[in-house]
């Protein structure tokens, strides 16, 4: 494994974790971690595409160098945004919990981490292995997103900080009704992709040929 730690300087107090497959990235992807950057002065956005995760079949996921160029391509531009490779490099199952812990160690505990999930991730977050301790180390921001109810949102994060007394908190951030599974079924169906992802995601799209036979 590459031992590769992304250097996040010594100012930074607020990192938060962008955690996703990335199977590509997308402009919802992408507009949800900087509304959240602002809102909670971060510093620092780590984008961390997820290695094998427990929940996503193994044929399902591209080649995970796909993945990760993709990101980086897609937050070029942004300079609070960096991609990490901590997941990808990890052999076996990923587990959020064990991302976190290492980032614990190396960054150390005056670094604040905050953990980015839209609205259908935070559902399933009480299923993710230790949800406790997980609570317990990061602040979690649960984001809106285009189909899921706010309401449930909401609920369900009063219910996490009932019961947890857990720092978690909601955000309203600009609709965006885009999903990777959708871009992947329209590239392979000749539909259109402009506009959804960054133009750079597009072009590694079509000169790799992905997603046309999944
Ligand atoms: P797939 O359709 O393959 O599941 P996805 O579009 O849901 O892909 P993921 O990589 O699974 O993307 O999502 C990473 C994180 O980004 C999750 O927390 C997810 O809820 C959030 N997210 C994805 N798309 C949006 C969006 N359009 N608006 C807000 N949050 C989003
Ligand atoms: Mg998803």
């Amino acid at each position: 494994m590459r031992d590769f730690i992304t250097p996040i300087g010594t100012d930074c107090k607020k990192l938060a974790i962008m955690g996703g497959t990335f199977n590509p990235i997308h402009y919802g992807h992408l507009v949800t971690a900087e509304a959240v950057r602002y809102q909670f002065h971060i510093n620092k956005v780590l984008f961390m595409p997820t290695g094998h995760p427990p929940h996503k079949p193994f044929f399902d996921i591209s080649h995970t160098e796909h993945r990760y160029l993709m990101t980086v391509l897609a937050t070029v531009t942004n300079p609070y945004f960096d991609v990490s490779r901590i997941e990808i490099d990890r052999e076996g199952i990923t587990y959020t919990i064990d991302t976190i812990r290492y980032l614990k160690k190396i960054y150390g505990n005056d670094v604040e981490l905050f953990f980015i999930t839209g609205a259908d991730a935070i559902h399933e977050i009480l299923n993710w292995k230790d949800p406790e301790e997980l609570l317990r180390l990061c602040t979690f921001v649960g984001v809106t997103r285009p189909e899921y109810h706010k309401k449930d949102l909401l609920m369900k994060i009063e219910e996490l900080r009932q019961q947890y007394g857990s720092k978690v908190h909601f955000l309203e951030v600009p609709s965006l009704a885009i999903s990777s599974s959708d871009i992947r079924k329209r590239v392979k169906e000749n539909r259109p992709i402009k506009y959804l992802v960054p133009e750079s995601v597009e072009n590694y799209i079509l000169k790799f040929g992905l997603y046309k036979d999944i």
